[in-house]
């Protein structure tokens, strides 16, 4: 059995069990999502799939992310929160339409 497929539960530190992995909708989410995922969240459906943990001694309940889910995530968090002013190069909020330092219009957000 190796190292990283044990996982130990946060509170009382039992081994926690693999109970079902869950297929997590990112696409087609308005609002919070938005916040999270920036552009990603309107990308159309996308399934990011998680390993869904239980603990069987507290009952605590852990998601994990797969490696490909993990590094897709990782890069795109960053990027789902600001983006660079074409004009100026001032990190600006992902939504913005024009650049609140300089008030250059930015082009479409490119994917990744
Ligand atoms: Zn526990
Ligand atoms: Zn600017």
């Amino acid at each position: 059995m190796s190292e990283d497929e044990v996982k130990k539960c946060d509170s009382c530190g039992a081994e926690m069990y693999l109970a079902q992995k869950v297929s997590f909708r990112v696409g087609g989410t308005p609002g919070e999502w938005k916040l999270l995922f920036g552009e990603l969240a309107e990308l159309g459906e996308k399934m990011l799939p998680l390993d869904f943990y239980v603990c069987p001694k507290c009952g605590r309940i852990n998601l994990f992310a797969d490696e490909k889910t993990k590094q897709f995530l990782l890069r795109l968090t960053p990027k789902a929160f600001l983006k660079r002013c074409v004009k100026c190069g001032n990190k600006i909020p992902i939504a913005s339409e024009e650049c609140p330092h300089c008030g250059a219009t930015q082009p479409e957000y490119e994917e990744l």
